[in-house]
């Protein structure tokens, strides 16, 4: 691995994430750590909800010891029959107020962690690099803030409730019908035993059939993108049949899988079911206890408690199996929330150091995303305050890379990044953002009003200054076009075009007036208009900055203080437009290649 530590001796944080538990040798636990604050009351509940469970049990005794001794050759009176019916009702009762109490404990647990999760996952991911959250997109935290805190949600209010009660209660049931008759009892926990094999018969495989379940619906995803991505382009083509094939086969390769393995597990899984069902257990036992009664091998009353309990022993398969996948959901969610908590933040200054100036400095800078294989090589760079740098060079070459470095979206493999003299790691972030903006293609615009998305750097910001900004950015007329102008919610009823939205962050980035500035010029523009307003709003952005653009458009690079060719992770080139391309080198390639493409685009477009 080339990733050495830096020069200052620190660690990186942009690595493989470390697996939570790694490290230490102990075995990762992660619905264990989650839980930890709540657990005791948890623990509370599943003993309150098993107390429930065993006293739901003990009416259907109490009945069957009455029905018993209303049989009897000497009938009881009252005095031996009122103490079990209260018995019956003060156990049922106290069914109620256990369950209800523990499920309320258990929504209140839960609550309380879900509030604790999304507390903690919202401080640590403020903490990540920027770097990550644009890599994996946003994705990953909704999917952990939101989907993966309510499968815990499920797992604990819900599933582990339903899953105590289910294997306390037969418990109880399957000793008292012991103690009435041992054989019937026995035959008893033959449909449970039954069910048990079948169902384990038909999950067998289930891992890897899940696996291919989901990278079939996956494929089925790609081609559906796919087919409706590329329908146009295939339908100009005359191939509109072409367009369909792949999705088609796809959902027709679901379909075999899908009915291959349904045949193989229908069986087993349609017996599972069925011999578990109550009313099934209900007829075996009427019918084999008809025989024990009518051999003489039981009396009518000792076959009640059978009739009435025989059907919740075998109860349990039908609960917890369809459960099992809840806990499989559980606990998947568990690992993927402890591996976002476990992510490394950014490390925040021990010493914190103010620049000193807006002087930009990289030297010896190599990067890696994954720790193997530098995606930067040993780059010197300088950005003179109030220059314009453009970086060119062939996509994949590494341009987003070095620019997302002086915004810290990560940090240098080795080398250093330095702002007014400071160590880029040594600046406090909000010091560092004050002075670094960015606007990048992938305009992000918050669910709020225009004014506070322009304000986002910058809260405390007047009208009249959103407003200058929003002019200087070519925004200001389409914003009083909106309903409510500057009060216009985002997101909701109003979106705006890619030009717009880029224009709008121009703003932002005006508003939050930073000194020095990372620019990802777009590559397509809506319409000649738009790049028009654009070219003005950079321009008025420009003023007065240091700039690194990565460009893509010749008249930025052609105006630019430095261009700056990078291949393959190097910088192989820079200097002024003039002098590279007297040069002859690999920019003047780039620069011709370019200009014979933009002169073909014209062409076609006369
Ligand atoms: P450019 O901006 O010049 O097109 P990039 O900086 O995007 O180049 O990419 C440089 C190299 O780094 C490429 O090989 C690319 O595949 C890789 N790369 C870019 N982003 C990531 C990422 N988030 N994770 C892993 N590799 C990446």
């Amino acid at each position: 691995m080339k990733s050495q530590p830096s020069e200052t001796g620190r660690d990186p944080v942009s690595r493989t994430p470390a697996a939570p538990g790694a490290g230490t040798g102990a075995r990762p636990r992660p619905l264990r750590e989650l839980t930890g604050p709540v657990r005791g009351r948890l623990a509370v509940a599943v003993g309150l909800q098993s107390v429930a469970a065993l006293a739901g049990v003990v009416p259907f005794i109490a009945v069957s010891e009455i029905a018993d001794r209303l049989t009897a050759d000497a009938p009881a009176d009252g005095d031996t029959l009122w103490p079990l019916v209260a018995l019956a009702c003060a156990a049922g009762l106290l069914a109620l107020a256990c369950g209800t109490a523990a499920g309320a404990l258990a929504h209140l647990a839960d609550n309380d962690l879900q509030l604790a999760l999304r507390r903690r996952l919202a401080r640590h991911i403020g903490r990540l690099p920027l770097g990550r959250l644009t890599e994996r997109g946003t994705g990953e935290v909704k999917q952990a803030v939101q989907d993966d805190v309510s499968a815990l949600h499920t797992l604990f209010a819900h599933t582990l409730l339903d899953i105590v009660a289910v294997l306390t209660a037969p418990l109880l049931a399957l000793a008292y019908l012991f103690t009435v008759d041992l054989r019937l009892g026995l035959v008893s926990v033959v449909p449970l035993l039954l069910g048990v094999y079948l169902f384990s018969r038909a999950m067998a495989g289930a891992a890897a059939q899940m696996a291919e379940f989901g990278a079939a619906v996956g494929r089925i995803s790609a081609a559906a993108v796919e087919f409706a991505s590329g329908i146009a382009v295939f339908k100009s083509f005359g191939r509109g049949r072409k367009a369909h094939e792949r999705f088609v086969d796809a959902t027709e390769g679901f379909a075999d899988f899908f009915s291959r393995w349904v045949r193989t597990t229908l069986v087993s899984s349609t017996a599972a079911v069925l011999v578990v069902a109550p009313a099934v257990v209900l007829l075996l036992l009427t019918v084999l206890g008809t025989v024990f009664v009518t051999q003489g091998w039981l009396t009518g009353a000792e076959l009640v408690p059978f009739l009435l309990l025989g059907p919740a022993v075998a109860a349990p398969m039908g609960v917890v199996g369809p459960r099992i996948q809840q806990i499989r959901a559980g606990q998947a969610a568990a690992v993927r929330i402890t591996e976002l908590l476990h992510a490394p933040t950014l490390p925040e200054p021990a010493t914190p150091v103010l620049p000193d100036g807006h002087h930009v400095r990289l030297r010896g800078v190599s990067f890696s995303y994954d720790g193997r294989t530098d995606v930067l090589h040993d780059v010197d760079l300088d950005l003179a305050p109030g220059t314009v740098t453009a970086l060119v060079g062939p996509s994949g070459s590494g341009k987003s890379t070095l620019a997302s470095l002086l915004p810290r979206f990560h940090d240098v493999t080795a080398g250093t990044v330095t702002l007014g003299g400071a160590d880029l790691r040594d600046i406090p972030a909000t010091e560092l953002y004050r002075r670094v903006g960015f606007v990048l293609q992938d305009v992000r615009l918050l669910r709020a009003s225009v004014g506070d998305n322009i304000r986002l750097g910058r809260p405390e910001a007047t009208d009249e200054e959103v407003e200058r900004c929003a002019r200087a950015a070519r925004i200001h007329d389409r914003i009083t076009a909106l309903p409510d102008g500057y009060a216009t919610e985002l997101g909701t009823a109003v979106t705006l075009s890619g030009g717009e939205a880029q224009r709008l962050s121009i703003a932002r980035a005006l508003l939050a007036d930073a000194p020095v500035l990372v620019l990802d010029e777009a590559t397509a523009y809506a319409d000649p208009h738009s790049e028009a307003l654009i070219q003005d709003a950079l321009s008025a952005l420009a003023a007065g900055r240091t700039l690194l653009v990565i460009a893509h458009r010749l008249s930025t690079v052609r105006s630019a203080d430095r261009i700056v060719v990078l291949e393959d992770g190097r910088v192989t080139e820079q200097g002024r437009h003039d002098d590279l391309l007297a040069a002859g080198g690999r920019y003047a390639t780039l620069w011709n290649a370019q200009r014979s493409a933009d002169d073909i685009r014209e062409g076609s477009a006369r």
